[in-house]
């Protein structure tokens, strides 16, 4: 059963928990989530859940159409707590809904990068660096 775009974020706010993936602040009535998409619209990303995680509505238009690990590192770099396993974590769901769904040929090569990316931070970053 297809959920829609306001229950797709609700969902994602009961599995991810109440605070932004990006500065990691709690949800309130005066920060609200927002629906981000991992994989960009325009860069072929699909409105499915695995797509999307819940963000503030600064960090979502703040990030525009960075990569998720280019904006991650740039949160880090503004002294916010980003959630790196939750992105982890999210990526890898996309790709496996990918790999049984199919299709997504524009995804694809723009999720493997942004794999091969948290990757290699995962093995020059700290000794303990997060990946689920
Ligand atoms: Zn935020």
């Amino acid at each position: 059963m297809a959920l829609n775009r306001a229950e797709r974020l609700r969902a994602a706010v009961e599995r991810d928990g109440a605070t932004c993936i990006w500065c990691g602040r709690s949800f309130t009535p005066l920060v609200p989530p927002t629906t981000e998409h991992v994989v960009p619209r325009v860069k072929g990303g699909p409105s499915w859940p695995e797509n999307e995680v819940a963000a503030c509505r600064r960090c979502n238009s703040d990030r525009g159409h960075r990569g998720p690990v280019e904006w991650l590192e740039e949160c880090e770099r503004r002294g916010w707590e980003p959630d790196e396993p939750r992105l982890a974590r999210t990526l890898a769901m996309l790709l496996d809904a990918i790999a049984r769904k199919g299709g997504q040929r524009r995804a694809r090569p723009y999720l493997d990068a942004q794999l091969r990316r948290l990757r290699r931070r995962a093995t020059v970053g700290w000794p303990g660096g997060q990946l689920a």
